[in-house]
């Protein structure tokens, strides 16, 4: 299914017309009008030449001076979560869908009302820095009461954005057996009134307690999660995407799904897994009985490499560094290991035997030291035993210059690269308080993404859903302008890149992270019929406007799965 399909070119099914088509080939070359066959496109143009190719069934759409752009990647995300945190399972209390916690009370009353009594209703993403009454008095804090009157027959669950905070109303407390004499469990702080009641708020571990009553979701519930998740990426003009982390519950779902739904279009992604085969052990278990490599599956549904995660996030400082951070800790790794060392060691085990076993690997890795520890390894992997693998650093946060340019150089030696994996969107909401925690200088290099591409070695973007909403408009915008959401302040304005540059990382790069930059990632002929269309220049607006483009129409195969109904 790899060799591109050639098809002759008179009478497409479709032409795309009259707009600015942005190609993102090799010398980014601009046309105005597409033809497509049978899933491929067959020919890039003027607008004239493509109507030339024209039968008597084809169909033609006026683009009227729209931008056209390849398929968008988010080569790092975990849609199978996402797909569970968002509508139909979980009401979606992220901002600006709720601007104040009576927004809240509200939605979750109506669901109250169409639930059955003792249904649990589930929400996620709300944000203290959204919420109307917060942010007219400090003191005002979300709490059970809020939701009582709402939806007292129901147990209510709302998560907070960062994971690290739950919102209950009373009927769960109790549920959970959660009273005023409950102690606060291990890692966890159960919020509380000035009466010494439980508030509602529940910190960190604590949350769990009212987790480990709530029923999970059922199989069917988690199919339809995947066929909805997959019609909203539609919908933001994404044709591919990674879900790194996938383990055996959700590689089944996904195969039953793509099984269930392929054949009446409502699969409309291509799909990538990095699998999650757990530790040292049981990766030597999978790998003793199944002979899966990268790559295995077919262009709609395959298995990409395996995921291993080394270290923590920079946030809560748990990302191993050279240098300290402002509190003078180093961070940590979190594979197998008593010790430092002998966790190092487990890591670059695992990284050699996915390697022999031909399984290309992405690892989360955002210190400084812990990117050079896993780059280094990987080198070490292919000068020992070279193939095509492409390991990449998922994350990749505070990679240094020098190791950058080691990188750079092996892939111009060896012509076997590396790749960094980045989060444009994330830098863009957590600027600001990055430099509390890695101090204004580095706060500025984090994300170096002016250094890698000046070094020559491939970036992928991604938005890491459900860390924040899978949009590329954000990521591509914060990569170009590198400005905080929150005050607009810059960060790093040295390491801004241009917009040619960040769309190739959210298409043609992701491709070759894929092992499929020769059918995917860029709009030329003999490429899958993988575009979106977009209602502004790209290339010529102001940055800032970015993310307010709007997604009119997005093809994939050929198809069209998304149609705002403009064109
Ligand atoms: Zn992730």
């Amino acid at each position: 299914m790899d060799t591109p399909k050639r098809p002759d070119l008179f009478s497409p099914d479709s032409i795309f017309i009259n707009g600015k088509v942005i190609t993102v080939d090799d010398g980014f070359s601009i046309a105005r009008a597409i033809a497509v066959k049978s899933g491929v496109i067959v020919a890039v143009g003027a607008t004239d030449e493509i109507r030339g190719l024209s039968g008597r069934r084809t169909r033609t759409v006026d683009l009227k001076g729209a931008t056209v752009l390849p398929g968008i990647n988010d080569s790092h995300c975990h849609m199978s979560d996402w797909a569970l945190s968002r509508p139909p399972l979980s009401l979606d209390v992220r901002f600006p869908v709720v601007r104040s916690i009576g927004d809240i009370t509200k939605m979750v009353a109506e669901k109250a009302r169409v639930s059955k009594p003792g249904d649990w209703i589930v929400g996620d993403g709300w944000d203290e820095g959204y919420l109307e009454e917060c942010l007219a008095d400090a003191r005002r804090k979300p709490g059970k009461t809020d939701l009582d009157m709402a939806a007292p027959a129901n147990p209510v669950f709302l998560q907070e954005y960062s994971g690290h905070r739950a919102l209950v109303n009373s009927l769960a407390l109790s549920l959970a057996g959660v009273t005023r004499d409950t102690p606060d469990p291990v890692g966890g702080r159960i919020g509380r009134t000035e009466e010494g009641e439980p508030s509602g708020l529940l910190f960190e571990r604590a949350s769990a307690v009212v987790r480990s009553v709530m029923p999970s979701w059922s199989y069917a519930q988690r199919k339809q999660a995947l066929v909805s998740a997959m019609a909203e990426l539609s919908s933001l003009g994404i044709t591919s995407f990674t879900d790194a982390g996938t383990d055996r519950e959700k590689w089944a779902c996904y195969n039953d799904v793509y099984d269930e739904s392929f054949r009446d279009g409502r699969w409309t992604c291509r799909v990538n897994m990095l699998l999650m085969l757990g530790g040292l052990e049981s990766m030597k278990g999978a790998f003793r009985y199944v002979g899966a490599r990268t790559n295995f599956g077919n262009e709609w549904l395959k298995v990409g490499g395996v995921k291993l995660v080394a270290d923590g996030i920079p946030p809560l400082k748990t990302a191993l560094m050279w240098q300290p951070y402002v509190d003078g800790t180093y961070g940590l790794l979190v594979t197998e290991g008593k010790t430092l060392d002998e966790q190092e060691n487990s890591l670059r085990e695992a990284i050699r035997l996915a390697h022999a076993n031909r399984m290309q690997v992405g690892i989360h890795s955002c210190g400084e030291r812990t990117i050079d520890i896993i780059t280094d390894e990987y080198m070490k992997c292919i000068a020992a035993d070279r193939w095509d693998a492409r390991h990449y650093v998922i994350h990749s946060d505070f990679a240094r210059p020098e190791t950058i340019d080691k990188v750079a150089d092996f892939g111009r030696r060896t012509g076997c690269n590396l790749a960094f994996n980045v989060q444009s969107g994330i830098k863009w909401t957590i600027s600001d308080l990055m430099e509390t925690v890695v101090g204004a200088e580095r706060a500025a290099y984090h994300w170096p993404l002016r250094t890698m591409l000046d070094a020559g070695v491939c970036v992928a973007n991604s938005s890491d859903a459900p860390v924040v909403y899978p949009d590329w408009r954000p990521g591509i915008q914060g990569a170009v302008l590198r400005e905080s959401k929150a005050t607009g302040r810059p960060s790093g304005p040295a390491q801004c890149i241009t917009v040619p540059e960040a769309l190739r990382t959210y298409t043609v790069n992701g491709a070759w992270l894929d092992h499929k930059e020769h059918v995917k990632g860029s709009i030329q002929p003999g490429k899958a019929a993988d575009f979106c269309i977009i209602d502004g220049d790209i290339l010529a607006m102001d940055p800032h406007k970015i993310i307010d483009l709007r997604v009119l129409m997005t093809v994939a195969g050929g198809n069209t799965v998304y149609d705002a109904g403009a064109l």
